[in-house]
């Protein structure tokens, strides 16, 4: 069955999320601006050719750890407040995102990863492994 998720757990799974897509974002940031800083921006006629040394790479570094940083930053959070899906909180139907929030049962669409799917069985104890 579903049940609300308390809003401390939805907090720090949100924060997790968060901090999981800054450090993604960071790792294809700082690959593709150390390519486009090694390689230039664009192919050339004869194929993709380095353009400057690795020692003026070294130059570089430090403005691609930056550029990095701002793009983990902004990235994730432009997608912090995106819900993608959507529950009823009284028939439990899920849908996407459609803007829509009155379900046709009366209920209410929330975002669903305010809820949580526990078994019957183990309502209202911590789940063992
Ligand atoms: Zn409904």
């Amino acid at each position: 069955m579903w049940i609300m998720k308390p809003d401390r757990e939805y907090n720090k799974q949100k924060r997790i999320g968060f901090l999981k897509n800054v450090i993604k974002t960071f790792i294809i940031s700082f690959i593709l601006t150390s390519l486009a800083a090694k390689y230039g921006l664009g192919p050339t006629r004869s194929g993709i050719t380095p353009t400057i040394s690795w020692l003026e790479f070294l130059d570089y570094f430090p403005l691609i750890i930056i550029v990095s940083l701002i793009l983990s930053i902004f990235i994730p959070l432009s997608d912090l407040y995106r819900i993608s899906n959507l529950i009823c909180n009284k028939c439990f139907t899920v849908k996407s995102n459609d803007g829509e929030k009155h379900c046709e049962c009366g209920g209410k669409f929330i975002d669903l990863r305010k809820m949580q799917w526990v078994d019957k069985k183990s309502e209202g104890r911590k789940s063992k492994k």
